[in-house]
């Protein structure tokens, strides 16, 4: 049976304006949304459940398109159970796999690299850790791997695709294999910057970048080691449509100075804010919030652009059907508000100060996952959850 939000407030589809709802309520029904319209419309004894927003704000859930995820709910990296789920309480209904190289032990030999790719893809199909959808299996290009390698990856499922960890000796070596598994239909991100961890690989540039033209620079303002200016503007102005991931475990500055750039040439559907986490930087649930309250309070971006480069851009660039409030689209998406003590008056004006919103409630795959986030603070307003029946 369905579930009904009334009463909304400030609400946001998912594209770069910010456009809101054509309506202040919507029902969620077989996973999708089927219906938007008003609140007066909606007869409560129709529905499972109807989550009241007194007026909070509703978007898509957020899509985290830089997740270093390896098997199950756990990273060894942090040696945390359970970072998935804690991240939905930060606003994430699904995750991307930045590939799965913190694997203890992992493969480095093209039969390996595909048979960890396709055995993290089949792992998440069905698993939804706290409700939150996975997309794992992101191949590591190594050295050795053909276009017939590319094919048969793809044939098995596997779409995604990173470079940056592999033992090619030279970033230009890159350019071949970024090219053939392009070609094969993968999507393919790039390590930008410094290299991350001891023994991984030298420095990738702008130069390397724009010979490779990966799908995405992934953490364009480092991970966490940044680029030049120089190299920063390089990649704004000549990388075509290269989508910019600008990550909380990078470097600030040089992400101020990228959106600032991308806003001047009028790039900003480029731009996608990201986690890279857990990595050495920690495991962060509020790393998507905090990177959008950065750039907004301290950077050159709206609550709206900010937000739409959590959902629809990364919808875009990953051709996913999720990341946008429409009939249809997934039934993932939150509920929003400034959080208890701000003076802040709703979840934009929270970030334009600086503030992390409350995320009042999560939905995924038209399931009520929770009622309160337990990571970040209540929302300002008395949101409930009514039981009609
Ligand atoms: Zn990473």
């Amino acid at each position: 049976m369905s579930i009904a939000v009334v009463r909304i407030g400030s609400s946001h589809t998912g594209d770069l304006a910010g456009t809101p709802l054509d309506g202040d309520a919507l029902v969620l029904e077989d996973e999708r949304i089927a219906w938007i319209g008003t609140s007066e419309e909606v007869r409560p004894a129709d529905h499972r459940l109807v989550v009241d927003a007194a007026g909070a704000g509703v978007v898509p859930g957020f899509i985290d398109s830089h997740v270093h995820v390896t098997f199950g709910d756990y990273t060894p990296r942090q040696q945390t159970v359970g970072f998935l789920e804690s991240y939905l309480h930060g606003g994430m209904t699904r995750a991307i796999s930045a590939s799965e190289v913190h694997v203890p032990g992992r493969p480095t030999d093209p039969a390996g690299v595909k048979a960890l790719a396709v055995a993290a893809e089949r792992c998440f199909r069905s698993y939804r850790p706290g409700g939150v959808t996975v997309h794992a299996g992101s191949v590591i290009l190594e050295p050795g791997l053909t276009d017939a390698d590319f094919a048969e990856l793809r044939q098995a499922g596997v779409w995604l695709a990173k470079a940056g960890f592999g033992a090619f000796p030279d970033p230009m070596g890159y350019v071949p294999v970024v090219q053939a598994a392009r070609q094969a239909g993968l999507v393919v991100m790039c390590h930008t910057g410094g290299g991350s961890i001891p023994g991984s690989q030298r420095a990738i540039g702008a130069e390397a970048l724009l010979a490779m033209q990966p799908d995405v620079a992934g953490h364009v303002n480092g991970g966490p080691t940044a680029m030049s200016d120089e190299d920063n503007q390089r990649v704004v102005l000549e990388g075509g449509d290269m989508a910019l991931q600008l990550v909380q475990a990078g470097n600030l500055r040089s992400a101020i100075d990228i959106a600032h750039l991308a806003l001047e040439h009028h790039q900003e559907h480029r731009l996608l804010l990201a986690s890279d986490t857990p990595t050495g930087t920690g495991m962060i649930p509020l790393a998507l919030l905090r990177t959008m309250a950065e750039l907004v309070s301290l950077g050159p971006l709206s609550p709206e652009l900010a937000l739409a480069a959590v959902t629809g851009s990364v919808a875009r660039v990953y051709d996913l059907p999720a990341g946008r409030l429409a009939l249809g689209a997934p039934a993932d998406l939150l509920v929003l508000d400034a959080p208890v003590g701000s003076v802040a008056k709703d979840w934009k004006g929270a970030l334009r100060l600086g503030d992390l919103p409350a995320v009042a409630v999560a939905l995924t795959a038209g399931e009520l996952r929770f009622a309160r986030s337990r990571n970040t603070p209540p929302p300002s307003r008395p949101v409930t959850v009514v039981h009609p029946a």
